[in-house]
C-alpha cells in the first residue's frame, strides 16, 4: 500500500486580498475553503476500525443489497397478482427460510411457506402475510386482491453491485459500517487522522490540579481544544502551556510543526505587548491577522509556521470555542480530506430579546427548550459556564436586528459541528 502524501500547503495560503482589513465571516470561510487542501496520507483499514475515519476514495458495492429477491415478511410465497375474492391454493412441500433456500420450483397456482429474509424460490414473486391466511390440510385460504410483488424485496433495490455506495470524503458513521458490510466491503481506503497540536499561552496559566496563586487562572482552553479536536476525528498532541516568552513559544511552535498537521494556539493573538503568537508569526513572514467581523472573537491570527498552519485563537474561552467551531473546524475538516462542510442550523422561535448593531455576525450561546431557543443570560466572553450550559450557537446575521420573543432565529446545534 503506497503512503500517498499530498503536497504541502503554500506559505501564502492565508494572505488576504490587498486592501481587505475587516473580513466578513462568509468571506473568511470562502478564503479558507479555497486555500486549504487535504494533507493527510492514505491507508487501509478494516471496517471494524474505520468508525469516524474519512474515506479516501469512493467505495463501489461489490454485491447488491439485497443480493437476491427475498421475502419481507413471514407468510406464503406465490406467483403474481391475485384478483379480489377468495383464493384457496395448495401448498408445496418444504419451505424457504433465511439462509436455507428452497431449491425447487413453485408451480403457478400453488404456494409455499416462506420466512422473512428467505430468497424467493423460482416461481414466487409475491408473498402474502401469515396473518392474512388460514392454513389447513396442506392448503391456504385468503382474500384478494394481492398486488404482484407484494411483501417482496427486489434484488438490488437498495444498492446495486457496481454502484458507488459511499463517496470519498465521507466521515464514516455506524450506519455506513452497516452499508459497507451489506455490500460486501470489509476493508476501505481511509485518510490517516489529522495531527492537531494544541498550545496554551499566557503567564497567568496554571495546570489543573496545581495550586493557583493570586492573578493566576487554570488553563481552561487546552482541555477544551484538545477534546474538540478529538471529536473532529483528529489525533491530538498536547503541547502544554507556554509562558508569554518568545523563545519558549518559538521552541514550542518548532516542535509542534514537526509533529502536527495543524497547530491551535490560544491567547496572545492580538497586537499587544504580550501577544507573542502574532508577533512570532509576523516575524516568520507568513502571518495574517484576520480581523473577522464576528462577535465574540478578536483578531484571529492565521499563519504558517514551517509549513504548518497555525490558528492563533483568542484567549477568552468563549471566543476560542466560537472561532474554533466557525473557522478552525471547517479548515481542519477539509485538511483531513472530508471536504468542506457548512454546519446545518435551523430556524426556531426565540425565547429571548436582543438588539444587535450592524457590522459583525454574532454568535450567542443557546439551547432549545420546548421548541424555543434560549440564550445564555450573559454575553461575557469569559463566561465559561455559559459554554457548558449551551447546546449550540445562535447565529445572528451581519446586519442590524431587533429580535423579539417568538421571532425566528437560527440555531446551530453543537452536533452540527461534530461535537
Ligand atoms: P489573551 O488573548 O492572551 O489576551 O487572553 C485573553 C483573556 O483570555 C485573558 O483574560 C486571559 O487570561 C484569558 N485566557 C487566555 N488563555 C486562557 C486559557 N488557556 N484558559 C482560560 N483563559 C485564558
Ligand atoms: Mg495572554
Amino acid at each position: 500500500m503506497t503512503d500517498l502524501n499530498p503536497p504541502p500547503l503554500r506559505n501564502d495560503c492565508f494572505a488576504l486580498p490587498a486592501g481587505v482589513h475587516w473580513t466578513p465571516v462568509d468571506e473568511a470561510l470562502t478564503l479558507l475553503r479555497e486555500r486549504l487542501t487535504p494533507v493527510t496520507a492514505v491507508e487501509e483499514a478494516a471496517i471494524g476500525a474505520a468508525l469516524g475515519r474519512v474515506l479516501a476514495q469512493d467505495v463501489v458495492a461489490r454485491r447488491s443489497n439485497p443480493p437476491q429477491a427475498n421475502s419481507a415478511v413471514d407468510g406464503y410465497g406465490l406467483s403474481g397478482a391475485l384478483a379480489e375474492g377468495l383464493h384457496v391454493l395448495p401448498l408445496v412441500q418444504g419451505r424457504a427460510a433465511a439462509g436455507v433456500p428452497f431449491d425447487g420450483v413453485v408451480p403457478s397456482g400453488t404456494a409455499i411457506r416462506i420466512l422473512t429474509g428467505a430468497a424467493l424460490p423460482d416461481g414466487v414473486d409475491t408473498v402474502i402475510l401469515e396473518e392474512d391466511v388460514n392454513a389447513q390440510d396442506g392448503q391456504i385460504a385468503f382474500r384478494g386482491p394481492l398486488k404482484q410483488g407484494a411483501n417482496a424485496r427486489k434484488a438490488g433495490e437498495d444498492v446495486a453491485a457496481g454502484d458507488v455506495a459511499l463517496n470519498a470524503g465521507r466521515v464514516l458513521t455506524p450506519a455506513d459500517l452497516a452499508l459497507l458490510s451489506a455490500v460486501g466491503v470489509c476493508r476501505v481506503k481511509v485518510r490517516k487522522p489529522l495531527q492537531v497540536a494544541v498550545i496554551s499561552t499566557g503567564d497567568e496559566l496554571v495546570e489543573p490540579g496545581e495550586p493557583a496563586g493570586e492573578g493566576q487562572i487554570y488553563d481552561a482552553n487546552r482541555p477544551m481544544l484538545l477534546a474538540m479536536a478529538r471529536r473532529f476525528g483528529a489525533d491530538i498532541i498536547d503541547m502544554g502551556k507556554i509562558a508569554d516568552d518568545r523563545v519558549a513559544l518559538r521552541r514550542a511552535l518548532d516542535s509542534a510543526a514537526e509533529r502536527a498537521d495543524v497547530i491551535l494556539t490560544s491567547g496572545g493573538a492580538s497586537a499587544g505587548d504580550e501577544d507573542h503568537v502574532s508577533a512570532l508569526l509576523t516575524d516568520a513572514g507568513a502571518m495574517q491577522r484576520w480581523r473577522i467581523a464576528v462577535k465574540p472573537g478578536r483578531p484571529l491570527a492565521l499563519g504558517m509556521w514551517q509549513g504548518t498552519p497555525v490558528f492563533g485563537l483568542p484567549g477568552n474561552p468563549v471566543a476560542a470555542m466560537v472561532c474554533t467551531l466557525m473557522f478552525a473546524r471547517p479548515a481542519m475538516w477539509l485538511m483531513a480530506g472530508a471536504g468542506w462542510e457548512d454546519p446545518q442550523g435551523f430556524m426556531l422561535p426565540a425565547a429571548f430579546e436582543k438588539k444587535k448593531k450592524p457590522g459583525r455576525r454574532e454568535y450567542l450561546r443557546g439551547r432549545i427548550r420546548e421548541g424555543r431557543v434560549e440564550a445564555f443570560k450573559s454575553e461575557g466572553s469569559g463566561r465559561i459556564s455559559g459554554l457548558s450550559w449551551a447546546e449550540g450557537l445562535i447565529e445572528i446575521e451581519d446586519g442590524a436586528r431587533h429580535i423579539k420573543q417568538g421571532d425566528p432565529v437560527r440555531f446551530i446545534p453543537f452536533s452540527s459541528f461534530g461535537l
